[in-house]
């Protein structure tokens, strides 16, 4: 609710209006007096900013930790222009040697899960993902290894094999692949939805304000301000905007986390067939020679998913046309019909313009800001966050509650260049 009072909101507009603000570069705000506040005590009041998957998962962890959590977001959460905001997205294991996101996909599962049990409706569908390939390579060889390693059930198919057992799917030209059998779909808005709304039954204070600027007292943030003039004030923040991130840092974070437009088209199944339904066809992803196509069964009649996971023009997540374009549904018709005959001549009955927030390489940001001590950035999930969730909020929430440097070198600002370079799939 706009403007409504919390436990962290700040002092009345009027009082706010007798500072002089001055506003620095990316939107940072100087105040003049310091607010007093008790130092010392346990119980922490945390502003997370962003309602995302990473901020849901953030707040989630420190609610856990006992901390006053208010949740702040422009729109509700996972709201459709949101990278959150999708029907479904894909968990899994298979990283190649980047074990840290295996083990994160893991330890994440968990918690979907038990979200899902939770949650009238679910939000894990557990449907098994299969990674082919027609250029077997080391990726496919270190995903095995890693998910062995890790105690994670694997499957080595064959092109023969995955022919016999996968039938919607025509595997000319493939080489080999893998079965991911425990892992599947999260059903995603649905998924950010339910975590907000049990935040909010567990003593969260939700609020629905866009963050402008950060006001500071020398090296600490001390409040965030909308446009409108609204505070809140908190002890620790996190902002976890996914691909506004750079709107409010634009000095820091421009040209660091890029947002690119990307496109996903639902099908029609023929009238009461169930080959494409979870249980019959598996998530998928085709590397065809590192040209990488994606997609999911028909999830609760939405249709068949399929999409082209490469990066899209640079987008503003603002401003960019929801609407899809002929060109990307042309491509993925030509690959739908080459790969999944039995849907050829499928009608389009849905479709989802969205944005991945890449970092330079395709490891996510959860760092302190370099200069406010008291500021944590979270994003960058780069087309793999979601999954991640769980975990990101977690580490997020750990260096939140510490007062040292975060511990995972990879999620460090000072890893994340302009120069974009995807590395991690
Ligand atoms: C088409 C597509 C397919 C994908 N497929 C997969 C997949 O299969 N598996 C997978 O694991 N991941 C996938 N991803 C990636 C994943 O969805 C994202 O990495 C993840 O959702 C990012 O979450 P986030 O919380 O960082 O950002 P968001 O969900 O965008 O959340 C950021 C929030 O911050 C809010 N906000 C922004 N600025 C302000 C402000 N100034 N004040 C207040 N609030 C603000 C926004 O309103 C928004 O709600 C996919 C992404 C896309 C787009």
């Amino acid at each position: 609710m706009k403007g409504s009072s919390g436990a962290a909101s700040g002092p009345p507009l009027s009082a706010l209006t007798r500072r002089s603000l001055l506003t620095g570069a990316g939107g940072v705000v100087v105040a003049a007096p310091a607010i007093v506040r008790a130092q010392g005590l346990s119980k922490r009041r945390v502003a997370v900013i962003g309602a995302g998957v990473f901020g849901t998962w953030t707040a989630e962890h420190l609610r856990r930790a006992g901390h006053a959590v208010t949740l702040i977001d422009a729109f509700s959460p996972a709201h459709s222009r949101a990278s959150s905001g999708g029907e479904s997205r894909m968990t899994r294991a298979g990283y190649g040697k980047d074990e840290i996101y295996s083990r994160m996909a893991r330890d994440s599962l968990v918690e979907w899960k038990a979200l899902s049990s939770r949650s009238g409706l679910p939000i894990f569908v557990e449907h098994g993902v299969l990674f082919f390939t027609s250029k077997p390579d080391s990726y496919f060889a270190d995903s095995v290894a890693v998910s062995r390693k890790i105690g994670l059930p694997i499957v080595e198919m064959t092109r023969a094999t995955m022919a016999q057992r996968f039938q919607m799917i025509d595997f000319a030209g493939v080489e080999t692949g893998f079965l991911e059998p425990g892992f599947g779909a999260l059903m995603a808005r649905r998924a950010v939805q339910t975590l907000a709304r049990q935040l909010t039954d567990k003593g969260v204070i939700r609020r629905t304000m866009a963050a402008a600027s950060i006001r500071t007292n020398g090296r600490t943030a001390d409040a965030v301000i909308s446009k409108l003039g609204e505070t809140i004030q908190a002890d620790l923040f996190v902002f976890a905007l996914g691909p506004w991130l750079p709107k409010l840092f634009p000095e820091l974070l421009g040209g660091r986390i890029v947002a690119t437009r990307q496109e996903v088209f639902y099908f029609g199944t023929p009238a009461g067939d169930l080959m494409f339904q979870p249980g019959m066809m598996p998530g998928w992803a085709d590397f065809n020679g590192g040209d990488v196509y994606y997609g999911f069964p028909d999830l609760e009649g939405k249709g068949v998913k399929f999409a082209h996971d490469t990066h899209g023009i640079e987008v503003d997540p603002d401003t960019h046309s929801r609407q899809y374009s002929a060109a990307a549904l042309a491509n993925v018709v030509a690959f739908r019909d080459r790969r999944f005959p039995g849907l050829r001549g499928a009608p389009l009955i849905g479709s989802e313009v969205c944005q991945y927030e890449n970092s330079s390489n395709g490891d996510f940001l959860i760092d302190r800001h370099p200069t406010m001590s008291n500021v944590i950035l979270v994003g960058g999930g780069s087309g793999h966050g979601f999954k991640h969730g769980p975990e990101v909020g977690r580490l997020a929430a750990a260096i939140v509650l510490s007062s040292g440097p975060q511990t995972e070198p990879r999620f460090t600002l000072a890893t994340k260049a302009t120069k974009q370079a995807r590395e991690v799939h």
